[in-house]
């Protein structure tokens, strides 16, 4: 079972993404591009240096719901007639084609954003959003922890983990061990565990690291021998970048409680002290991850967070009091 690799261009500041072909019967594709001119060409490009036809596609399969990769997915159904689409159930956020915005508008305000910056964000999105066709409930099947995607010669084994999204999967080939793992897994970046609502209960937040963390363990467990990821190179050495990764982790998150005042402070204000900077897409990939870090430094009990009058949340470092209050 040959996994075939197909750059595609896309518009985003990530650059180029991997989408990856098994040219067997049942023809599938895992993961599609972003909805553009561009990719679209390059995808028909590679699907004919490997001597498919889009009308053969009989499976679309999607690591994630992110315009990048899931963009083209209706288009390529519907050139291929009757290809199913995959996706796992808890990318409700955008597999039809929309964010949960009022939840995730919520979710901004509870980390102190202000209302001009959501507004902000919000049209951002809309932008965003024009990269990816919607797909109706009943334009896709779900994907299942391991389920099996059956080939002729072989099989890929659906690993779901989530992080950088609720319903992020990663597809095992056992005979050797190779993973494709969409974003989950990229050599030159920590992938961003993206601000979103709890799938089972969306008035709550998707605790992203800590899931992100066990799915990165969950990895490591299978013993990669190669990793195709969602952007840039594979990665030949998973436990090299295991290490990397928990690393990044662990300085950014002393980094973050570095960053809350005695006084306390918001996520909003913690990312814009991190990252001065930051501009359009990038202040909310910025509060996400500030959101994502703080919660983790919650959850190991280095930090407290109170829920002010006006449903902002103020973290604050845990004091002497709040031990003795929990003893
Ligand atoms: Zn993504
Ligand atoms: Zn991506």
């Amino acid at each position: 079972m040959k996994i075939v690799p197909i750059s595609l261009p896309t518009p985003f500041y990530i650059g180029p993404v991997n989408v990856y072909l098994i040219a067997e019967d049942p023809v599938t594709l895992i993961d599609t591009g972003p909805k553009t001119k561009e990719a679209h060409e390059a995808l028909r490009e590679g699907l004919r240096a490997a001597r498919v036809r889009p009308a053969d596609i009989r499976r679309i399969v999607l690591t994630h719901a992110h315009e990048d990769h899931c963009g083209l997915a209706k288009q390529v159904r519907d050139e291929a007639k009757d290809a199913e689409v995959l996706v796992h159930g808890w990318e409700t956020g955008h597999r039809a084609g929309r964010l949960e915005y009022e939840e995730h508008r919520q979710l901004l305000v509870r980390a102190g954003v202000p209302d001009a910056e959501i507004e902000a964000m919000r049209k951002m999105y809309e932008g965003v959003r024009s990269y990816a066709d919607a797909l109706a409930d009943d334009e896709h099947r779900e994907l299942m922890d391991d389920d099996e995607l059956e080939f002729s010669t072989g099989t890929l084994r659906v690993v779901h983990t989530p992080g950088h999204t609720p319903g992020s999967c990663s597809f095992l080939r056992e005979a050797d061990r190779t993973i494709i793992a969409g974003d989950c897994v990229l050599k030159r970046v920590t992938p961003n565990p993206v601000l979103s609502p709890d799938p089972v209960d969306p008035t709550r937040r998707f605790r992203s690291l800590e899931e992100y963390l066990v799915s990165l363990a969950r990895l490591r467990a299978l013993s990669p021998t190669l990793v195709h990821g969602g952007h840039g190179e594979d990665v030949t050495d998973y436990e090299e970048l295991f290490n990397r990764y928990l690393r990044a982790i662990r300085e950014r998150q002393a980094h973050v409680i570095g960053h809350v005042p005695k006084a306390g402070a918001t996520a909003w204000e913690v990312s814009r002290q991190m990252f001065p900077d930051a501009a359009d897409v990038h202040r909310f990939l910025a509060v996400s991850e500030s959101v994502a870090h703080l919660d983790l430094a919650q959850a190991d009990g280095k930090l407290v967070f109170e829920t002010n009058t006006d449903g902002r949340e103020v973290y604050r470092r845990r004091t002497a009091e709040d031990f003795g209050a929990r003893a």
